[in-house]
Formats: C-alpha cells, structure tokens, sequence
C-alpha cells in the first residue's frame, strides 16, 4: 500500500493549510521532515525541513501524528498545518514527494481508504461528499445526520431485522417434515415483514424532500413575454444574471441562479416567455425548454403585468405564487383574482421583500422539517424502494413455501447490503469518489 498526500485545504491564499499524508510510511515521513518521533494525538510545533536540504527550514508547523487505526482513514496519519502561502505548500508538497513510498492522493483517495478500511460505509461516505458541499443550513444539518452515521445506524437496524425474519424461514425450512415446528417458526413472520415494509416505505415518503434538499428546491419563474421575469430574477437574485430587453422573447434560454431562503437551497429558473406559435427557431427552442423546465419545477412564480395580463387563468401540475409585477404602472383588475400582497414592482423593487417572504414560507412549509431525511439520494432510494418490493414478494408467497419466501428476504437484505456499500459496490466506488477533490 502506498502513502498518500495532499493539500487539504483549499487552494489559494489563506492563512494556513493543511497537508495529510496516509499511509504505512507517514511516521517515517513525518520523523524525516520534523527530525524525530513527534507524540500521538497532540498537536505540537515543529520546524519543518526537506531532508534534501537539511540545513534550511521550510516552515514551522503544527505537527500532528494520528495513528492508525483511530485515524480518519485507519492507516496511519501525519498531518501539518503550514503557512498558507503557495511557495510554502509547493516546497512541503515537493519534500514528500522525494520521500521513498510517497505519492500524491488522488481525488477522493483518503475517503475512499476510510470506507476501505470500514471506518465510513457509503452512505456515511456520502454524507460526507454533501457535507463538504453543503451550502444551506438544512443541507448542513442533512448532511452531518448522514455523515456521522445516523441513517447508516437505521439501514443496519433494518437489515438485522432481515436477517431475523430469515433465520426464521430457514428454520422453517430445515424442520419442513415436522409441520408443528416449521408453523412455531414462521407465526408473526408476517406481521414482521409487513411492520418493516411500513418503515421503509415511510422513509421512502421522505425521499423528495431529502433530495430536494440536497439538490435544491426548483422555482420556475413563468408568464407571458415581457411580463418583466427576468427583471424580477434579477431583483430576487440580486445581481445581474439575466438579460434584460424591451423587446419580447429575449429570454431565450433557461437562466439559473442558486439562493438560500431561509436556509433551504432554491434554484431559481427564468424561462422563455410561453406565447402562441410564431418566432424564430432559437425561440421556438427556448419555449421548448421553457416548458420541459415548467414540467420539472416544485413551485412556479406565474408573473402577469398591466400590459400583458390576457385575463387567463392557468392550471399547473406544481404549486404556483400568482404575482402581479409592473403595479407602478398598475395594480392588479380587482376580479382577478389577483393577492393584492402580491403586487410587486421588479423595476423599483418594490414588494419584493414581500415576495421573497411568501416564497420563503411556501418552501418551508413544502421542504423544511427539523427531522432529517434518510434519503437524500436517487441511488439511496432505488436501492430501498428495490428492498420493499423484494419484501412485498415475500409476502405475497406466504402459501407458496418458506424456500422462495426465504429468496426474496434474502434479496430485500441484499438491497440494504448494496445501498450501505457491504457487498457490490465496486462499480459505484468510481462515481462516489469522483465527486470529492484531491486532499479528502
Ligand atoms: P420578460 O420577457 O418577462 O423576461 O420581461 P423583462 O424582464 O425582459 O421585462 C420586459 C420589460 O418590462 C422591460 O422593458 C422591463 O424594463 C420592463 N419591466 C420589468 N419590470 C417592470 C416593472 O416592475 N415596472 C415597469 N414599469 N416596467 C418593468
């Protein structure tokens, strides 16, 4: 096994980073550039040399030396906090690297020995991928819940439940000649089964918003052209991300921008103005995405004004806020049925606090709940919902014999197995560790 380092900390100035070697010779490195032992699990100040050019210190650093296996990655860490300027991390980093056994991390390469060595499984591994992105607060709380084990701790408790429910059939299998001892063995089975499938499908109910959180909640701002959605993104935005124009259908394409209201991540989307057939085909592109993007958002943000307001009503799949934009010029016809608080001003501003408010309390109401969600992934939920179906099955063969009943438990626990990473992830090991950067 190689000893691996990195950067830790970001890259660019800073007042300190942080530089992490793992590995079977990281005491060794550490004893050469610090010259000599350095205590366990305290932090100590050393000056730092290039054993190449003893003579001339590199840094003075905080040192310090975490032995496996009650290290992050079970393997035996050194770690140094230096001044963070560029030439004192290339000197560092260019002094390890002449160090024999030595080679640069690769990205995601110190979790990646975490989860090998069993300290993380890979839904804690993922939590921690989330954490390290984590940009809203609900993310953050999300994030740690995985990261530090706490859906992990469920799945475990749901498999060994599995597993009891399967001994149970293969005692039932084993004693099938004395009809009364495999009947001993397989009462409440049923009810286990069905009481488990119960959970899993209640934390399945919880995926969207684990998700939504994860990936952010999609607002699509829509309404007719030049009803004034890009001057409001901008407004809502604060910053200049869409172009604006007096001229209709500018808006060609699909302009994002990421906001945090009131803790819970929000993509806000502005998208080509929906209007009757005619333009150009760029434009005709546009709507067609505008539309796909409608399809896809958890709330609309429908924008009428004076001057475009064709007095229709419209239906959508999705929650929608009916705003009012332009009320400096006029406010909202009393018949409608337009919220009067809702009136805003994306040209001075005005309202849009107001807005924002109610926005804020939509998505709140719809995503922001104190409890964790177990699920946050795509991957996390096919695996549990593939687990639930194996259970349904198992249940549904309840007259057809404890062997194929036994078969489908076994695959509801493979399924859990899959989505903790025990068994079958070598495929998945690639795309997890992918989303980390070189030093985690
Ligand atoms: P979009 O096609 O819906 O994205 O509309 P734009 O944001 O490009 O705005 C169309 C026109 O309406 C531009 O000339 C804007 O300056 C104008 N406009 C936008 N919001 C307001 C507003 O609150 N009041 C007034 N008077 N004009 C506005």
């Amino acid at each position: 096994m190689n000893t691996i380092y990195a950067l830790s900390s970001g890259a660019g100035l800073a007042a300190v980073a942080v530089v992490r070697v793992s590995g079977p010779r990281a005491g060794a490195a550490m004893a050469m550039m610090v010259g000599g032992p350095v205590p366990a699990r305290r932090a100590v100040v050393r000056r730092l040399r290039d054993p190449a050019t003893p003579g001339e210190a590199i840094d003075e650093a905080l040192v310090l030396w975490l032995p496996g296996p009650a290290s992050f990655t079970g393997e035996d860490m050194a770690e140094f906090q230096v001044h963070g300027g560029r030439a004192v991390v290339s000197a560092l980093l260019g002094a390890l690297s002449r160090q024999p056994g030595l080679r640069p991390a690769e990205a995601g390469e110190f979790t990646r020995r975490a989860f090998e060595a069993g300290r993380l499984d890979l839904v804690a591994v993922e939590g921690l991928a989330d954490l390290i992105a984590a940009e809203t607060e609900a993310q953050r709380r999300q994030a740690l819940f995985q990261q530090q084990g706490g859906a992990s701790a469920v799945f475990e408790g749901w498999r060994e439940e599995l597993l009891g429910i399967l001994a149970r059939h293969e005692a039932a299998i084993d004693f099938a000649e004395e009809d009364d001892v495999a009947d001993a063995a397989l009462r409440g089975v049923g009810a286990r089964m069905a009481r488990l499938e119960e959970q899993i499908r209640g934390s399945l109910a919880g995926a969207e918003r684990g998700e939504k959180i994860r990936d952010g909640v999609r607002v699509v701002i829509a309404g007719a052209p030049n009803a004034g959605k890009s001057t409001l993104l901008n407004r809502l935005a604060g910053r200049e991300a869409a172009i604006v124009s007096p001229l209709p259908g500018t808006t060609r394409d699909v302009i994002e921008v990421r906001l945090d209201l009131g803790g819970i991540a929000v993509i806000l989307a502005d998208t080509a103005g929906l209007h009757g057939v005619g333009g150009d085909a760029i434009e005709a592109e546009g709507m067609a995405r505008a539309r796909r993007r409608l399809a896809e958002a958890d709330i609309i943000v429908w924008v009428a004004s004076p001057d475009t307001d064709a007095g229709e009503v419209h239906e959508f799949d999705s929650p929608a806020l009916r705003i009012w934009n332009k009320a400096d010029m006029a406010l909202p016809p009393a018949h409608g049925g337009y919220d009067r608080s809702l009136a805003v001003s994306a040209r001075s501003g005005d309202g849009i606090d107001r807005l924002l408010a109610r926005l804020s309390d939509m998505v709140a109401e719809r995503y922001g709940r104190s409890e964790p969600a177990l699920v946050t992934r795509e991957r996390q939920r096919l695996a549990l919902e593939a687990c639930c179906n194996e259970l349904a099955l198992a249940r549904q063969m309840t007259g057809a014999g404890a062997e194929l009943q036994a078969e489908h438990v076994r695959l509801a626990a493979r399924a859990l197995e899959r989505l903790t990473g025990r068994i079958g992830v070598e495929e998945l090991l690639g795309a997890i560790f992918s989303e980390f950067c070189i030093g985690k």
